[in-house]
């Protein structure tokens, strides 16, 4: 924890923001050093605000904040970039706002994080520039990875062999391969190709510039959505709201990519 009354700076991505009494924003902000901040941006829903085109939802801006009893105060805020191709695309934004509300319910306040940080930054970045739809995948995996959440992808979750090719399926609630002897009961199975899983292996452990060279075929893509999709909703147990426009957005992608 900060100690009350002293001034830090942190560079951080917005993750959203909301109204806090006639004139002010309470932000909810995401640093590598610190994780989740949460501070007040007083007085600055006032046209004239100083902060006013620095602390929109999505902007990586550099912050002068003190450190409150009950809540930070941000007191200097100068954008570093402001993603401006997100802004104009609808569906961009979309992802980018899913994406900062999976970060901002998995990720903790005052925890340092930077894996998660850089995954973020990296990840918007790539919606501007690359219209991948690995992407989405991609980010989904890496941050259950980063969070701890898993998930297994070598041996059976239930008997810990080692699994065998083409004799695995995928189980999201024990999060990772399950071989095809073992049947727990009550539990949420997916089917797994063997190509899927070499991809979930590649995406656990390749840096984005790899991935993004990666033209997957479209049942390759929809089931690794649906593995990342609902290892997700599980590893948080509720569906995020904005995770609502992501079929929409596939098909988005799907239509600027040949995939
Ligand atoms: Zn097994």
């Amino acid at each position: 924890m900060t100690t009350f009354g002293k001034v830090y700076k942190t560079e951080a991505i917005v993750l959203k923001h909301f109204p806090l009494g006639e004139a002010d924003y309470i932000l909810t902000l995401f640093s590598p050093n610190r994780g989740k901040i949460r501070a007040v941006a007083r007085g600055s829903r006032r046209i004239k605000s100083k902060l006013g085109g620095h602390i929109e939802p999505l902007m990586r801006t550099s912050f002068v904040i003190n450190a409150g009893k009950n809540l930070d105060i941000i007191s200097q805020a100068e954008l570093i970039d402001g993603f401006r191709p997100l802004r104009e695309n609808i569906h961009f934004l979309n992802l980018g706002i899913y994406m900062a509300e999976l970060v901002d319910y998995m990720t903790q306040e005052n925890q340092s994080n930077q894996e998660t940080y850089r995954l973020l930054l990296e990840s918007i970045t790539a919606i501007c520039n690359d219209h991948s739809p690995t992407l989405l995948p991609y980010f989904q995996l890496r941050m259950i990875i980063h969070n701890g959440f898993g998930p297994e992808l070598y041996d059976c979750i239930e008997c810990g062999t080692l699994i065998e090719p083409n004799k695995h399926r995928f189980c999201t609630d024990g999060g990772g391969v399950i071989c095809l002897h073992c049947k727990p009961e009550n539990v949420n199975i997916l089917p797994l190709r063997l190509d899927t899983l070499k991809l979930l292996r590649f995406l656990s452990r390749s840096d984005w510039k790899s991935i993004q060279r990666l033209r997957l075929n479209r049942g390759n893509l929809i089931e690794l959505n649906r593995i990342t999709k609902e290892l997700i909703s599980y590893t948080i147990n509720r569906d995020i709201i904005s995770s609502t426009f992501l079929d929409y957005l596939y098909e988005s992608f799907e239509s600027e990519e040949s995939v």
